[in-house]
């Protein structure tokens, strides 16, 4: 695999930024701050859980583009104080600018995250692809301190299309000046970066942590960071 490849797309949340450690402790912070527990959400471990799950729908919805960002960034938070009987539109609106605000700047990343751009960075030109929002993207880059590693971070609010839509992967690889042959793509979402990667015709490897049983197509697959090392 390693002999003709150039050029390696990364994803960034959940590949390389530990999105669910990072947005944890920002809840947790925010919890404290808002004063939840005399609102009546009871459990800071049960907000967390259901705030992962309404997310993780909200952001189908977004790379569906059935919801605006706005309807993600203020909804996700509405639902779930509304989850735990707390009707408060204004304190969700306000709850969801200071988590926009402070989780961009946590700085929780995978292992081996730096060791391996670091290695990687020495043989192969790296490049980020992801569906997360622009501003936000720089600041989690720069926070967690990987930004230099990156030749050209492309979002899909710059690319105007979503992964796992052909079109962010044509753009990518026009941006960085790479054919699809010499480029490999590592993410954790089996749509956006695995089956994305597969129709615009790019190597994908699926990073896989938590060992989801999803091995169709042969596809090659690690469970840490550091096994990329074994291969490229
Ligand atoms: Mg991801």
């Amino acid at each position: 695999m390693h002999n003709n490849i150039y050029h390696i797309f990364f994803d960034l949340d959940k590949t390389l930024w530990d999105f669910e450690t990072n947005s944890s402790q920002t809840l947790e912070e925010l919890y404290q701050k808002f004063e939840l527990k005399s609102k009546g959400i009871t459990s800071l471990d049960e907000m967390i859980d259901i705030y992962l799950k309404i997310n993780k729908r909200y952001w189908t919805l977004y790379t569906a583009n059935k919801i605006s960002k706005e309807d993600l960034r203020t909804q996700r938070f509405n639902e779930t104080f509304e989850y735990f009987g707390v009707f408060n539109k204004e304190l969700a609106f306000n709850f969801g600018l200071e988590y926009i605000e402070i989780s961009p700047k946590k700085k929780a990343l995978y292992p081996f995250a730096h060791q391996i751009l670091e290695y990687l960075h020495a043989k192969y030109k790296l490049h980020i692809i992801t569906n997360g929002f622009e501003e936000v993207q720089y600041t989690k880059l720069k926070s967690a301190n990987i930004i230099h590693f990156f030749n050209e971070i492309i979002t899909s609010e710059k690319a105007g299309v979503k992964k796992p839509e052909i079109g962010i992967y044509e753009y990518a690889l026009k941006q960085v000046g790479a054919k699809k042959e010499n480029t490999i793509m590592i993410g954790d979402d089996w749509e956006a970066d695995i089956l994305g990667a597969i129709n615009a015709g790019i190597a994908p490897v699926y990073f896989n942590p938590k060992n989801n049983s999803k091995n169709d197509y042969n596809v090659k697959q690690i469970s840490c960071l550091s096994h990329l090392k074994t291969f490229l």
